[in-house]
């Protein structure tokens, strides 16, 4: 991953909302399993299952508040990617409008979370995310490393999520200003500090209020 070499190489000192985001990623990634005696096998798969959507969730929260710097958006999106499968499991979202993602091709059903797999990956990130927190010094003058550019196509809808209130979830479909097209191919051109749409017809579309979650999430893994 590019964020260990630019660490390797000296180039990042967190900026105070970068270290935000990557001491409370870490305190997800390091949280202890809740100790249950006498524990039922299925209690202590939900309780793994659940420890990893909550590094998820967090990981999100951080990178959809754009606050953090495009090297760390790269970052959050990477471990946002290769947690997908928890995005709703053990709990999925309670309304019928909240995002979906992970659902198996051809079904409405999200797959059965890798647990193992997903365990697998918490070594390497708590090391990492603890070497880039340690470089958060009072007083030190941030660096930050460039985050590198990306294009991708989506043939398919974006979909806006907001939450009017609690549990209750809204979500709108973008479509194209001068067109009217809401199923693209999108062409996607993101430098973690903005994303734009490109549509078939033209535009390009700017505002379209999406997060970086919201579009980096549906895409196809490149
Ligand atoms: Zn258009």
């Amino acid at each position: 991953m590019r964020a260990r070499q630019f660490l390797a190489a000296g180039e990042w000192r967190l900026s105070p909302a970068d270290a935000e985001a990557v001491v409370t990623v870490l305190a997800r990634l390091t949280a202890p399993l809740p100790t249950r005696r006498g524990t039922a096998a299925r209690a202590r798969a939900t309780d793994r299952d659940r420890r990893l959507q909550r590094i998820l969730r967090t990981t999100v929260r951080h990178l959809d508040a754009g606050t953090v710097s495009p090297a760390a958006a790269a970052l959050l999106a990477a471990v946002a990617r290769a947690l997908l499968p928890w995005h709703a499991a053990p709990n999925p979202p309670l309304a019928a409008a909240a995002p979906r993602y992970g659902i198996v091709p051809g079904t409405t059903e999200p797959a059965a979370p890798p647990t193992e797999a997903g365990e697998a990956l918490l070594p390497d990130l708590t090391a990492l995310f603890t070497a880039l927190a340690a470089t958060s010094v009072p007083g030190a003058v941030p660096l930050t490393p460039p985050a590198e550019p990306w294009q991708a196509r989506h043939a398919g809808r974006f979909r806006h999520y907001t939450r009017p209130a609690s549990d209750v979830w809204a979500a709108e479909t973008v479509g194209c200003p001068q067109c009217g097209g809401k199923d693209g191919p999108w062409t996607v051109t993101c430098d973690w500090h903005r994303a734009t749409l490109g549509c078939p017809c033209g535009a390009v579309v700017r505002e379209h209020g999406l997060a970086f979650s919201e579009i980096w999430l549906v895409l196809p893994e490149t």
